[in-house]
């Protein structure tokens, strides 16, 4: 009897189906904790209102020139381009924290920063995008998700980008009220193939799970 009722959960591809089979056949915490081991907070919360939890997930990317005469900021760290070129851009053009955002809002299916911040409005000009991610986090949180982790990519030529990582990590956990753990920034070079490797520009990508306990 209880055969064939694991193996009808087993073949469901729902992760909700497996929580519910865990749920009635296992009395112990230990092996939800085990499903999700960087968020036992969200098993504990679940457990307690015996719960399915929802997750969504999101995409975010975005590219913008190199020109001379501009910033360089990524992750809301400044730095210094051996050209002394930096991002063009409406706001600050920090790249990477607008692939997260942009990863949020798609989890929601909320639409893109373009909708909330508009370049055409002269309110946003020259704006932080760390200031932005905080709003987008607080609308986030206001319909009742949280985020769970975040995982980035920056591809740029130059500069080396390897000792500021951490700070861009930091940068964008503190803003969307998350351990530095749970947000992860790598950086690669494009090979000098495209825009990036001919240094016409730097790109991002981002994805985001939001959980909803
Ligand atoms: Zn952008």
């Amino acid at each position: 009897m209880k055969k064939e009722k694991i193996s009808k959960y087993c073949y469901s591809e729902s992760v909700i189906d497996i929580y519910k089979l865990i749920q009635k056949y296992q009395r112990n915490v230990v092996v939800k904790s085990q499903l999700w081991p960087a968020h036992n907070h969200l098993s504990q919360s679940i457990a307690m209102t015996n719960s399915a939890p929802q997750f969504r997930i999101g995409n975010g990317y975005d590219i913008h020139r190199l020109v001379p005469s501009r910033h360089l900021i990524i992750g809301g760290v400044k730095l210094d381009h051996p050209d002394s070129l930096g991002l063009d851009g409406h706001s600050d053009a920090d790249v990477l924290v607008h692939a997260v955002m942009d990863a949020m809002l798609g989890a929601l299916s909320l639409g893109d920063i373009g909708k909330y911040f508009p370049p055409e409005n002269p309110k946003w000009k020259g704006s932080d995008s760390l200031v932005l991610l905080e709003s987008i986090t607080n609308l986030i949180k206001e319909k009742g998700w949280e985020v769970i982790n975040i995982d980035s990519v920056i591809v740029a030529e130059r500069p080396k980008l390897k000792p500021h990582i951490d700070l861009m990590r930091g940068n964008i956990a503190q803003r969307v009220g998350i351990g530095i753990d749970n947000v992860a920034v790598k950086a690669t070079t494009n090979e000098l193939l495209g825009p990036e490797g001919r240094e016409e520009g730097i790109s991002s990508h981002a994805v985001v799970l939001l959980g909803k306990p």
